[in-house]
């Protein structure tokens, strides 16, 4: 993966992250900070904004936020991290490449199709 795609999936992650934060109603000063981050320059993306989520969590529950938004807040900041690691793209059971169109769609998506499609099959998530 490119630095141009990376650039790319951390702008789709950042956003969707952003849109969730919003219904969560965080601060403004803090969801200005990730709006600024995702338009900026994104050479200069760093992890630690996933490292500031352990406070977005306990307001999650506070807020009463479903089980679905909290697990796919997660799953962005995860996706966050492999990205900022460069395992982003890979799936985290096979290795494999995680298939673009898919990333498109689930920017966090930790698993390739294949995967995916097993795990829904045996009920394992
Ligand atoms: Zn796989």
């Amino acid at each position: 993966m490119n630095k141009r795609e990376k650039e790319k999936y951390v702008r789709l992650l950042l956003e969707r992250k952003l849109e969730l934060l919003q219904e969560i109603g965080v601060e403004e000063n803090y969801l200005a900070k990730i709006a600024r981050e995702a338009s900026g320059d994104l050479s200069s993306f760093s992890y630690h904004m996933a490292d500031q989520s352990g406070e977005t969590y306990r307001r999650e529950l506070q807020a009463g936020l479903t089980t679905e938004q909290i697990r796919i807040l997660r799953a962005i900041d995860e996706a966050l991290k492999r990205l900022h690691e460069g395992s982003y793209g890979k799936c985290t059971k096979c290795g494999g490449s995680i298939q673009k169109a898919r990333l498109d769609f689930v920017p966090w998506a930790r698993h390739c199709i294949t995967c995916q499609r097993s795990f829904e099959g045996s009920g394992t998530p």
